[in-house]
C-alpha cells in the first residue's frame, strides 16, 4: 500500500488527468465547429492520451493494493477565442499539470517512496514532450497563423496524427 498522502495526490492526480482529457475535448468539438478539423483531430486524441495517463495512475494505485477514489470532474471551459489562444491556453494548463506531477515526485521522494518516484518519472518525460510539441505548435501559429493557407496547411498536418 502507499502512503495515505500518496494515495490523496495519485487519486487528485487521476481527476487532473481526467479533466485534461475534458478540456481538450471541449476545445476539439469547438475546433470543428470552426472547420479546423485537423486541430480538431489532434486535440481529440489529446484528449484520449489523457484519459489513458487517469488510466495508469489508477492501475498503479491498485497495483499497489490501494484504494482508488473518483471525485466529480469540473467543468471545462468551453468559450474560446480562436485557435491561437487555445493553444496558449493548453500550453499554461500543461503547465500546471507538470507542476502537479512534480509536486508528485517531491512527496515521494519525502515519504521515501521509491516505487511511486520511479512510476512518475515516466510522466515526468511525458511532461517535457508535451510542453514542446505544444509550444512548437504555438511557435508556428504565431508566425503563420495570420495567413489562411499557412493555417489551412498546418491544419491539414496536424490532421496526420494518429496516435
Ligand atoms: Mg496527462
Amino acid at each position: 500500500m502507499v502512503s495515505e498522502k500518496i494515495n490523496k495526490i495519485i487519486n487528485e492526480q487521476i481527476n487532473k488527468e481526467f479533466y485534461s482529457g475534458y478540456l481538450y475535448l471541449s476545445m476539439s468539438a469547438h475546433l470543428k465547429e470552426l472547420g479546423l478539423f485537423g486541430f480538431a483531430s489532434w486535440t481529440r486524441i489529446q484528449a484520449k492520451e489523457e484519459v489513458e495517463h487517469g488510466l495508469k495512475l489508477l492501475d498503479y494505485l491498485l497495483e499497489r493494493d490501494s484504494f482508488v477514489t473518483l471525485r466529480q470532474i469540473p467543468t471545462p471551459n468551453f468559450e474560446f477565442n480562436g485557435v491561437v489562444s487555445i493553444f496558449k491556453e493548453i500550453y499554461e494548463h500543461e503547465r500546471s499539470v507538470t507542476n502537479a506531477i512534480m509536486e508528485i515526485a517531491k512527496l515521494s521522494e519525502d515519504e521515501c517512496d521509491r516505487k511511486t518516484l520511479t512510476f512518475i518519472d515516466w510522466f515526468i518525460e511525458e511532461q517535457v514532450e508535451e510542453e514542446q510539441a505544444v509550444k512548437n505548435i504555438i511557435k508556428r501559429l504565431e508566425i503563420f497563423g495570420e495567413d489562411k493557407a499557412s493555417l489551412f496547411l498546418m491544419d491539414k498536418e496536424l490532421g496526420e496524427r494518429t496516435e
